[in-house]
C-alpha cells in the first residue's frame, strides 16, 4: 500500500467520521429544537391554561383531578393546589354530582370502544360548591384524555362561570311573568270598569229615589222598613261597584298626605266587627311613622279585605294582628328579595294564624276571580283590589304564608316627603239646603238627571236641567236670571262635561263647577286623579252626598 493510498484511506475515514460528527450534531440539534418546541408549546398552553378566565381541569380514571388552572379561586375561592385535594364528589352539589357520574358512565359506555365513535364533547350545567359555603353554577365542557391504545384514561374539562347568565334567564322569566300578570289585569280591569260604570248610573237612581220616597212615608210603618232595606242592598252593591272601580283602577282617587296609624285606628272598631268576637285583633302602631300620600278610602279597602280574609282564614278562635312600621330598603337588601324596590317606605303588615296557603294557591292569589271559598262567600277580587291599590301608589306587595301556620301579607307604600297635613273634616250632621240658588244639571242620563232636579228642588235651589251639553249652552244664552252653579257629567256625547265647563266659564266667570261621575277617564284627571279645585261627587250619590257638595261648592269651602 502506498503512502498515498494510505493518506487517502485516512481521509476518507476522517470525511467519514466528519459526517458522522456532523450527522450526529444535527441529530442532537434536531433534538434540542423539538425540545425546545416542546417547552415553548408547553409553556404556550400553560400560558394559556393559567391566564383563560375558565377552569382548564383534568382528572384521571379514579376521578382524581389531576391539574386544575389558577382561575379555580375565582371561581370557588380555593387555591389549585386545595382544589385538587378535594374529591369530585364534594366539589360538586349532591344533585350536580349525580348528574355528572350519570353522563360519565352513559359516555363511556358509547365512546369507551375506542374508534367507534369519533370523540364528542359533552356539555354539562353544574352546580359547584364554594370555599364559603355558597353555590355557582359552572358550564362544563368536556371531552376524554385517552391512552396509546385509545382507551379513555381521563377527562379534560373547561368550565366557564354561567352565575349571570342563569341569574339573567331567571330574570327575565320574572319580567315576563310580571308582564302577563299586568296585560291579564288591564284587560279583565277593563271590563270590570265598564260594567261597574253601567251599574253606578243604576244605583244613583235606584238609592236617589229610595231616599226621596223614605222621606214621604210614615216613619213608623212597614214601607219605611222595606224601603230601608232597598236602600241597604243598594249601598251594598255600591261597595262592590266601588270595588271593582278600585280593581280597575279607575276608581276616581284624591291622594292626600297622611298619617297611616291615624287611618288604621279610625278604622279599628269598623274591623273588630267584621272579624267577630272570636277572633282577637291586636294592633300595633309603629313610632315616629312617615307619612305616605294616598286615598283614605283605598287604606280603608285594604285593611278590610285583608281583615275579611284573615278571618276567613280562621277557623274559630285565632288572632289577627295589625302593624306599622318604616322600612328603608337599598340595593342589597332588595337583591335578596325578589320584588323589593330600594327607597324609604311605610309598611301596613297584616297577620293572621289561620289555614295558611301552599304554593299553588300562592302563586294565584293577586289573580283577579281566583277564590278557593265557596260561591256566595268569595269574590276573588279581594287581593286583586289590594293589588290594584298598592301599584297605583307605586308600592309593593310581599306575602308570607306556610299552610296551617299562619299568614302575613306586608304592604310598602312610598314614604311622602313632608309632613302629614291635618284633616279637618267638619262632621257636618245636618243636610246644608239652598237659599234659592239657581243650578244648573247637564246629565245625559235622564233618570239621573230628573233624581238630581228633585233632590235639589227639595233642597230649596231653582234647578234649570239640560239633557246635553249643546242645550246648556243654548240654555245659558237664553236664561234671563243668574247662574251659580253647574252640576254636570263628565262623560256625554257631543262634548265632555269639562269643555262644556270651560266655554261656560267664558260666559259666567263666576260660574262654580261640579264634576258628577261613575269613573272618570283621564279627561277629568291626570292619571286618575283629581285636579286641584275641581270639586267632584262620585255616582252614585245619596241625597246627602249632593247637598254637601252643592253646598260646599257654592260656598267656595276648600276641602
Ligand atoms: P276571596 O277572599 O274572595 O276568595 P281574595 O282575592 O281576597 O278572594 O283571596 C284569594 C284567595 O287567597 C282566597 O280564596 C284564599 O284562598 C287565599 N287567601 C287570601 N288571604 C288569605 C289568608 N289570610 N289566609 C289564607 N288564605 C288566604
Ligand atoms: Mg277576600
Amino acid at each position: 500500500m502506498s503512502l498515498a493510498m494510505v493518506l487517502r484511506g485516512l481521509q476518507s475515514s476522517l470525511d467519514h467520521e466528519k459526517t458522522l460528527r456532523q450527522s450526529l450534531e444535527h441529530e442532537i440539534d434536531e433534538r434540542k429544537n423539538a425540545e425546545q418546541d416542546l417547552r415553548d408549546s408547553e409553556m404556550q398552553y400553560r400560558l394559556l391554561a393559567e391566564n383563560v378566565s375558565d377552569v382548564i381541569w383534568t382528572i384521571d380514571k379514579a376521578q382524581r383531578f389531576t391539574y386544575i388552572s389558577p382561575s379555580i379561586q375565582k371561581l370557588r375561592g380555593y387555591t389549585p393546589e386545595e382544589a385538587m385535594l378535594i374529591p369530585l364528589e364534594n366539589t360538586l352539589t349532591p344533585v350536580s354530582y349525580e348528574k355528572a357520574v350519570f353522563v360519565m358512565v352513559e359516555e363511556l359506555a358509547i365512546e369507551g370502544d375506542p374508534g367507534v365513535l369519533p370523540d364528542r364533547s359533552q356539555v354539562l350545567e353544574l352546580e359547584h360548591i364554594r370555599k364559603d359555603g355558597s353555590t355557582v353554577w359552572g358550564e362544563l365542557t368536556t371531552s376524554f384524555i385517552r391512552d396509546e391504545d385509545g382507551l379513555p384514561s381521563g377527562i379534560i374539562g373547561i368550565t366557564r362561570d354561567i352565575t349571570d347568565r342563569k341569574r339573567a334567564i331567571k330574570e327575565k322569566a320574572l319580567l315576563e311573568a310580571q308582564l302577563q300578570q299586568a296585560q291579564k289585569m288591564e284587560s279583565v280591569g277593563r271590563l270590570a270598569g265598564g260594567v261597574a260604570h253601567d251599574y253606578n248610573n243604576a244605583l244613583s237612581v235606584i238609592i236617589g229615589f229610595t231616599e226621596m220616597a223614605i222621606d214621604d212615608v210614615d216613619p213608623d210603618g212597614l214601607q219605611h222598613d222595606n224601603l230601608n232595606e232597598v236602600l241597604n242592598a243598594a249601598r251594598r252593591a255600591t261597595d262592590i261597584t266601588r270595588q271593582l272601580l278600585a280593581f280597575a283602577r279607575k276608581q276616581l282617587i284624591t291622594p292626600r298626605v297622611l298619617d297611616l296609624n291615624e287611618n288604621v285606628e279610625s278604622m279599628l272598631k269598623m274591623l273588630r266587627r267584621l272579624i267577630g268576637e272570636d277572633i282577637d285583633l291586636s294592633w300595633l302602631p309603629g313610632t315616629s311613622l312617615w307619612p305616605v300620600k294616598l286615598d283614605s278610602s283605598q287604606i280603608d279597602q285594604m285593611l278590610a279585605n285583608l281583615c275579611i280574609n284573615a278571618r276567613d282564614a280562621i277557623d274559630g278562635v285565632g288572632k289577627v294582628t295589625i302593624e306599622t312600621g318604616n322600612a328603608d330598603f337599598d340595593e342589597a337588601n332588595c337583591a335578596d328579595h325578589s320584588g323589593f324596590v330600594p327607597g324609604a317606605f311605610v309598611q301596613l303588615a297584616v297577620s293572621d294564624n289561620g289555614c295558611g296557603m301552599d304554593k299553588e294557591i300562592l302563586d294565584n292569589i293577586f289573580e283577579p276571580f281566583f277564590t278557593t271559598k265557596d260561591v256566595d262567600k268569595g269574590t276573588g277580587l279581594g287581593l286583586a283590589t289590594v293589588y290594584g291599590i298598592v301599584k297605583q301608589n307605586n308600592g309593593f306587595i310581599n306575602v308570607y304564608s306556610e299552610p296551617d301556620k299562619g299568614t302575613t301579607i306586608k304592604i310598602y307604600l312610598p314614604r311622602h316627603e313632608g309632613n302629614a297635613a291635618v284633616i279637618q273634616d267638619k262632621i257636618t250632621t245636618e243636610i246644608p239646603t239652598g237659599h234659592g240658588e239657581t243650578v244648573l244639571v247637564v246629565e245625559d242620563d235622564l233618570q239621573i238627571l230628573k233624581l238630581a232636579r228633585q233632590i235639589l228642588e227639595g233642597l230649596d235651589y231653582t234647578v234649570l236641567t239640560a239633557g246635553t251639553p249643546g242645550k246648556a249652552l243654548e240654555l245659558v244664552k237664553t236664561h234671563a236670571g243668574k247662574i251659580h252653579l253647574l252640576v254636570t257629567d263628565v262623560i256625554m256625547p257631543e262634548m265632555n262635561g269639562r269643555e262644556l265647563a270651560q266655554q261656560m266659564k267664558s260666559l259666567y266667570p263666576e260660574l262654580k263647577r261640579v264634576f258628577m261621575s261613575g269613573y272618570t277617564a283621564n279627561v277629568i284627571a291626570h292619571h286618575g286623579v283629581l285636579d286641584k279645585g275641581v270639586r267632584f261627587i262620585q255616582k252614585p250619590f245619596s241625597r246627602r252626598d249632593l247637598a254637601i257638595t252643592v253646598r260646599k261648592a257654592l260656598d267656595d269651602l276648600s276641602e
